[in-house]
């Protein structure tokens, strides 16, 4: 079996200190994340900003070759980072999970080093030739959440590097180890402080966002952190990207075929046992066709096992922390006080140990209770029930957030027609939740701004610089 010791060691804390680190799924520590203060992250920042214009000076090609290795050093470590990941994280090495994560790493690596942002030529009549082109911005924060902690560094540093920033992460500090490890692996193929990871606590995070050198954020978290970041921007100006929480909805038309998209419905649910954040996090289904879709989703969650992630087997795993475990059982008891029917599932599967809780199906339920308009987070969907699409839209529109959403049925243009009418960033048809490395994606309303990922990514980290004559 691949020993995770040698990455560990890399990145721990000397014994007796730093922060310990628990397996969700045992309760065993499993290292000391190192606690950095806010001094430490100051010198940081520092060697951050010293080594940014040689790194930008390198030139796009230099930059992109060196992606092309630091995706090389991940794919060569792939199996020791997805075992890390899946004992700090929770999630099971198989299905859409840790080696799916590390194997993304990899891929939007790549994609970010391939990408041309070519100058635009603007205006040009003779008279005026104006064209617009881009730079870097200067010295990157990237700060992340806990449910797909290496995948979303990725998603931050990759294109920051690749248009010539310097990048300092900031990880949760529920999953700092697997981000440190990542870190420690693309630095055997980047310039020395071109990439810097500090771990550390929330302090250090409101510093890093609130730096005076720091130029842009990039940030995925809670929507509360978010605002937070968006105060501290008065005060340094950086640019932000806030990728926020969602409460993503999903509309099943009359005339679907319910076991022909249970799986996809289901992973679309429970990806990373729920706690991710386009996630389907509520389902409206028609009439017509509600109790087919309750039972065929009930079917597949019943065929999908649950446990520790290191077990071959497994493919949904523990919520990774006490604190999102405690709103999952809060969420699904409050809807049976309401009257909701659970259909698999509905109290702690203990069993397996402290912090896993089973696929829990609730049917009947309506908009106004909890479940459905707080964001779970965790692996409890609720399935309403509708007669009138209007009235689906409706409530697929009706809370603060728009981050996906998703309309499933047999014919794609009405389905697209309703598509349309969707407030999200991102409304899949007959899928939900899936990105693609050259495809935007971003938020709207309280799920944030801007986008990642693609040519539109690429410009997200960078500025404008018009050169006119
Ligand atoms: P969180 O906001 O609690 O923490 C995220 C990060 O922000 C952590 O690294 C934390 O240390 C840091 N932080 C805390 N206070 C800060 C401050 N004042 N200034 C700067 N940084 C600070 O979020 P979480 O609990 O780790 O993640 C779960 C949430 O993230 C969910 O709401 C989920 O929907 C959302 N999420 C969104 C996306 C997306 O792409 N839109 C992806 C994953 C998760």
């Amino acid at each position: 079996m691949t020993d995770v010791r040698d990455l560990l060691d890399r990145v721990s804390a000397p014994d007796g200190d730093g922060r310990p680190i628990h397996d969700p799924a045992t309760g065993e520590v499993i290292g000391n994340a190192p606690e950095a203060t806010v001094a430490e992250l100051d010198a940081a920042i520092a060697r951050a900003r010293a080594a940014q214009p040689a790194w930008e000076a390198l030139g796009h090609e230099a930059r992109s070759a060196a992606l092309n290795a630091a995706a090389d050093a991940v794919d060569a470590r792939a199996e020791e980072l997805a075992r890390l990941l899946s004992r700090e994280q929770g999630k099971p090495l198989n299905g859409p999970n840790a080696r799916f994560e590390v194997g993304a790493c990899s891929a939007w690596l790549r994609t970010n080093a391939a990408l041309r942002l070519e100058p635009e030529v603007l205006v040009d009549d003779g008279e005026t030739h104006a064209e617009l082109h881009y730079r870097a911005v200067g010295v990157v924060g990237a700060i992340g959440p806990w449910n797909w902690p290496l995948m979303i560094a990725v998603w931050q540093l990759a294109p920051a590097l690749r248009m010539g920033n310097t990048v300092v992460v900031k990880p949760s500090e529920y999953t700092p180890l697997s981000v440190l490890a990542l870190v420690d692996v693309l630095n055997e193929a980047l310039p020395a402080d071109a990439l810097i990871a500090v771990s550390g606590g929330r302090d250090v995070g409101a510093r890093l966002a609130s730096h005076p050198d720091i130029d842009k954020v990039m940030f995925t978290g809670s929507t509360a952190t978010g605002r937070r970041i968006i105060e501290s921007s008065a005060g340094n100006l950086a640019r932000l990207t806030l990728e926020l929480g969602g409460n993503d909805a999903g509309i099943v038309l009359p005339g679907t075929d319910a076991t022909a998209i249970a799986q996809d419905l289901f992973w679309g649910a429970f990806i990373n046992t729920g706690q991710t954040c386009a996630a389907l996090k509520r389902l409206y289904v028609h009439d017509s066709v509600y109790d087919e879709v309750v039972e065929a989703l009930a079917e597949v969650a019943k065929a999908t096992p649950m446990g520790n992630g290191l077990d071959e087997d497994n493919v949904l795993g523990p919520l990774q922390n006490r604190q999102q475990f405690d709103i999952v059982n809060r969420l699904v008891e409050d809807a049976k006080t309401h009257g909701a029917r659970i259909v698999t599932g509905g109290s702690p599967a203990t069993e397996l140990g402290e912090l896993f809780y089973p696929i829990t199906l609730v049917a009947d339920i309506a908009d106004g209770v909890a479940l459905v308009d707080e964001e779970q987070f965790g692996p409890a969907l609720p399935i309403i029930r509708y007669t009138d699409v209007e009235d689906a839209i409706a409530s697929a529109n009706r809370l603060d957030v728009g981050l996906g959403g998703s309309v499933w049925g047999p014919d794609r243009d009405e389905a697209r027609r309703i598509a349309a009418r969707i407030e999200s960033g991102t409304v899949w048809i007959n899928s939900h939740g899936g990105v693609h490395p050259m495809i935007p994606f971003g938020g709207v309303k309280g799920s944030g701004y801007g986008v990642e990922f693609g040519v539109e990514g690429l410009k997200a980290v960078a500025v404008p610089r018009v050169i006119n004559g």
